[in-house]
Parts: structure tokens; sequence; C-alpha cells
């Protein structure tokens, strides 16, 4: 029987007094609770150890300025510690998952010969992953996480940073898998072709997904995602009108200046709102 659950959920003292008790007794003689135990024990011990807050005053400007050094290694490392942690806490199939489906990607354009497949789906990819990292329920681990003293805006930082940094590695592995079929001068134009609006997307779907479920943030980014394709397609007579509106549509999606900015601003947005009480860390994926 898998109890790594209660394991979790007793190192994060969530438990009541009569779960405890039951697990406890489990415990006694389960080698393999024990030994999970220890793991997260030691996990929940280090992620106390990264939040320890830096010395409250220092009265003294000198001495301010001969810690200065130490309180920056001591940041630094907690920024570390937080970043591995995560990396523990998070989905393995995460990984495993988008970097398959990279491939897959890679496949398609080299086989069509076409780069715009992968302009197509490398934002996809990542907004998707990116609304996976904000607390979902079958997601044990945020209970350990959440009884810790780090903010959850930190938290959310460290997890988007390692997923983004993983989703630009997979995308630009891929681009270089199309030098194949191009040459090397159109590498840097590429690359910027799909990370301005990966960047925007992800913001976009990290933002939604903590405000109205992952489904709804995946339905909306994707809608917006290929409406810009309309541009590309005859709308017919009647429709003639929309014709320049869907052609500055269009060009939204390849201004990179523009996606950058919308983007960070909706970042900070969602680092501002993880705190708040309407996004819980525990909301019911809404798929
Ligand atoms: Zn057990």
């Amino acid at each position: 029987m898998n109890h790594e659950e209660e394991v979790i959920l007793y190192a994060a003292n969530q438990m009541d007094a009569n779960e405890r008790a039951r697990f406890e007794k489990h415990l006694a003689d389960c080698a393999d609770c024990q030994a999970d135990l220890r793991m997260w024990q030691s996990l929940a011990d280090e992620m106390q150890a990264a939040a320890v807050p830096a010395p409250a005053h220092l009265a003294d400007s000198a001495l301010e300025t001969i810690h200065a050094p130490s309180q920056l290694a001591r940041a630094f490392r907690g920024m570390i510690q937080l970043l591995r942690m995560q990396l523990m806490l998070m989905h393995n199939e995460l990984w495993v998952g988008s970097a398959a489906l990279m491939v897959i990607f890679l496949a398609m354009a080299l086989l069509a010969a076409r780069v715009e497949v992968l302009y197509f789906f490398a934002p996809i990819l990542a907004a998707g992953t990116v609304t996976l990292i904000y607390g979902s329920e079958h997601d044990p681990a945020t209970e350990l996480t959440f009884s810790t003293p780090v903010s959850p805006w930190k938290i959310l930082l460290a997890r988007l940073t390692l997923v983004s940094a993983y989703n630009v590695f997979l995308a630009l592995c891929a681009t270089v898998g199309l030098l194949l079929i191009l040459p090397p001068q159109a590498l840097g134009e590429l690359i910027l072709g799909w990370l301005a609006p990966m960047t925007f997307l992800s913001a976009l779907a990290l933002l939604l997904s903590m405000w109205i479920g992952t489904g709804n943030a995946l339905f909306i980014s994707y809608a917006l995602w290929s409406m810009q394709f309309l541009a590309m397609t005859s709308v017919g007579e009647w429709f003639v009108f929309l014709a320049p509106w869907l052609e500055s549509y269009r060009q939204f999606w390849h201004d990179p200046a523009l996606l950058f900015s919308i983007g960070l601003v909706l970042i900070l947005f969602a680092l501002w709102s993880s705190g708040r009480e309407q996004v819980q860390w525990h909301r019911t994926i809404a798929m």
C-alpha cells in the first residue's frame, strides 16, 4: 500500500490527532514510510532554513557594511535551496512529458520542412506547463511547502523560473535541430520569434490559471493564440471589414518589445496575487 501522501501530511503537521495516532501506529512497523518520513522531514528542515530572515537590525552602519556580503551570500544560498526544493517537489511527468512533446513537434517541423510548426507549438507547450505549477489538489507536496514560512510568491517565482528555464531550453534545442532545414543566420530571428510570444502566453496562462482554474486558462490562452492565424485565412467577403483587425492582431504577436513588457506586467501581477484570499493554492482544477 502506498502511504506517500500520508507521510507528507504527517511531516507537514497537517493531520488531526486521530489520523496522527493511526499513522504513527502504522509507521512503527513500516520501513518504507520511515525512510520516506526522514526524507520529507529533512526537506522541511531545509526549507525552514532557507526561509530564515536576515538579522533583524544591525544598528552600526559599519557592521552593516561588513555583514553585507554574507547577507548576500545567505540570500543567494536560500534562493538556490528554494529552487532545489521546488525542483524535487514538482511532478516528474512535467519534465518528461514536455520533452517528449517537444521531440514530436521538432519531428513534425522537420518532416513538413516548416519552421512555423515550432513557432506555433513552443508557446502552447510552455503555457500548458506553466498552468500546472500553481498548487493543484493532486499535489500533496504543496501541503509541505505551505507549512514552511516561505512566502507564496517566492515559491511561485521559484517554480516559474524552473519551468520557464526548462521550456526555453527545450525550445532552444528544437531550434538548433531546425538547423537541418535552415541556414544558421536565421537562428537569432527564429529564437526571438518564439521567445516573445512564449513569454507573453505563459504569463497570461499562469495568471488566468490562478484566478479561474487551469482548464479555463488553457482554453482562453489557446484561443487567443490561435486567433492570430485567422488573418492568414480568407475571412470571406461578408467579413472583409474584419481583415484589418485580424492583421493588427497578428502584428501584436510579432512585436517582441510589446509582448515582453505585457508579459512582465502579468507575471508581477501573478506574483502579487499569489498571496490573495481569492486565489487559493488548493483550488480545484476545473478540467
Ligand atoms: Zn507504510
